[in-house]
């Protein structure tokens, strides 16, 4: 059994406050990329020490999942920021020409993440279902056209990322649970990001329930699902076991939106439930979800019981 994380990890404090005196016009580039440097290196400590096996960077240079990307493609403007989930704002891509590769949207992060350190590495990255889905149209006739444009593009990054030397790379399609009726188009979707990609692909899907995707998502070329578990109380379990799964499983076992720390007896009990439906090797042990919105100590915490839970249940059944 393998542990790793979803993404996203809190920023320091500091790196936030670096952030808006760069947004201020007060520092220059240089002194900005200095310190994700920095902050990147911080991030690693932290989860080489709580023990993780497969990392991330905590996506210190990523504002957030859509507009990061958008800004980096051809054909995507910006408009000012939107209203969603409540009080939170975000800055709304709008497709409104052509989408087309201009840049590396992750190379220069999994680049800078392998030359400090010598974990396995997995590289996160937006789906083309989810961009679209959380962008306005305003240039393909149907939202299907864009997303399979959006995916060609993806479909270049992977392939670069591959060449760079990254090997597991994750495919982020939250979006995919709340619109069922649509998986099709997010299937082939799949198809056309990782064709001719070498590489081990994952897909992470939260804002679970999953009982709409289910079974059709097991036909998705992916040779991992992850799942947050913890949030719905391990409920979903129950789908894998009807439905036969056979893919690596991505087991979400820490809830991210609670600050309160899981015991390592709890997580694993978790673990323990998941093995009923996958055997070891299939199992990657993971949080629910990014980390980034929990107190940085908190997340560290939660990091440490994980592995710590994993370690108890390997010795256990004698896995080491
Ligand atoms: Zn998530």
């Amino acid at each position: 059994m393998k542990t790793t994380v979803v993404g996203s990890y809190p920023k320091p404090k500091w790196l936030l406050r670096m952030i808006k005196l760069y947004n201020e016009g007060k520092i220059d580039d240089k002194v900005m990329n200095e310190a994700y440097d920095d902050a990147v290196r911080a991030v690693v400590k932290d989860h080489e020490v709580a023990g993780i096996d497969i990392i991330w960077d905590g996506e210190m240079r990523r504002d957030e999942m859509t507009s990061y990307f958008a800004r980096k493609i051809d054909g995507f403007v910006i408009y000012g920021e939107v209203r969603v989930w409540g009080n939170n704002y975000y800055p709304k891509p709008a497709i409104v020409d052509e989408l087309r590769y201009r840049e590396p949207l992750t190379v220069h992060e999994f680049e800078f993440l392998r030359s400090i350190t010598d974990r396995e590495i997995k590289v996160p990255i937006t789906g083309a279902y989810t961009i679209v889905d959380w962008s306005f149209n305003e240039f393909y006739k149907t939202k299907e056209e864009a997303v399979y444009a959006l995916a060609e593009v993806i479909n270049q990054e992977l392939r670069n990322l591959v060449k760079a030397g990254a090997s597991y790379i994750q495919l982020d399609e939250p979006a995919i649970s709340t619109h069922p009726e649509e998986l099709e188009i997010a299937r082939n979707a799949v198809e056309i990001m990782t064709r001719g990609v070498n590489a081990y692909i994952g897909m992470h899907i939260c804002y679970g329930d999953y009982s709409g995707i289910f079974p059709d998502i097991l036909d998705f070329k992916v040779d991992q699902l992850d799942f947050e578990f913890a949030n719905r109380n391990f409920e979903d379990l129950k789908l894998l076991k009807e439905y036969d799964f056979d893919k690596d499983l991505g087991f979400g076992c820490i809830d991210v939106h609670t600050k309160r720390v899981e015991s390592v007896e709890e997580v694993r009990r978790a673990i323990e439930m998941a093995l009923e439906v996958v055997d070891p090797k299939r199992l990657y042990i993971d949080p629910d979800c990014g980390l980034k919105l929990l107190p940085r100590d908190v997340a560290f915490k939660k990091l440490e019981v994980m592995v710590k839970a994993k370690n108890a249940v390997e010795r256990e059944f004698g896995l080491t």
